[in-house]
């Protein structure tokens, strides 16, 4: 199984993709995960990531690719990945197909999450108030917010184009969500039916 999560900030994507990795028995890779703890390294690369992250902007995709190709090369040795927060642009969609292509591969699905954008903000200002992530305040979070609409979500109809798009409605209960998903997978014969 070869998966994407596309979604923007808040909509769950580190939620599901945890989830569906455990249902799938394959692994899970967060892009902003990776590139977070390259961050905390102290070498010029990282404190370079640091400083995308913290203004809530794009890591530039050659670092993206560097930190992430390794990492899922190694997952599909082992069967598969659900890939949250990449691709985020469309040159890095059209890098990974050119790569697919190469190396035979071809995504299962792409699941899209989507969410009122009211509904985001409050779950990412909750997540701050738990302690949550240095790029979690209200400024951060609006430009978060700005850079998937304007960057992210036109991934959303090259996916449907290439007929791979499956939408699900986030807000929802986790397990509401999750449950959606694999439905959706096994409607398309890609999954088990789990139901
Ligand atoms: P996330 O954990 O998915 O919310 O991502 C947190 C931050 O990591 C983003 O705001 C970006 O700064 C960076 N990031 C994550 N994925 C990507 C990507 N595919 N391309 C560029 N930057 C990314």
């Amino acid at each position: 199984m070869r998966l994407l999560l596309l979604a923007p900030p808040g909509a769950g994507k580190g939620t599901q993709g945890e989830r569906l990795a455990g249902r799938l028995g394959v692994q899970h890779i967060s892009a902003g995960e990776l590139l977070r703890a390259q961050a905390r390294a102290d070498t010029g690369v990282g404190r370079e990531i640091a400083a995308y992250q913290q203004r809530g902007d794009l890591v530039p995709d050659a670092i993206v690719f560097e930190v992430l190709t390794p990492v899922v090369v190694v997952a599909v040795a082992r069967g598969g990945y659900i890939l949250d927060g990449f691709p985020r642009t469309l040159p890095q969609a059209t890098a990974a197909a050119e790569l697919g292509v190469r190396l035979g591969l071809t995504l299962d699905a792409v699941v899209s999450l989507h969410a009122p954008q009211a509904v985001l903000v409050q779950r990412l200002l909750d997540r701050a108030i738990q302690g949550g992530r240095s790029d979690d305040t209200a400024a951060v979070i609006r430009h978060r917010l700005e850079v998937f609409t304007t960057t992210t979500s036109p991934l959303i109809a090259y996916y449907r184009d290439r007929g791979i798009l499956v939408a699900v409605d986030a807000d929802q209960a986790p397990e509401v969500v999750t449950t959606e998903i694999l439905t959706r997978l096994s409607d398309r014969s890609l999954t088990p039916d789990r139901r």
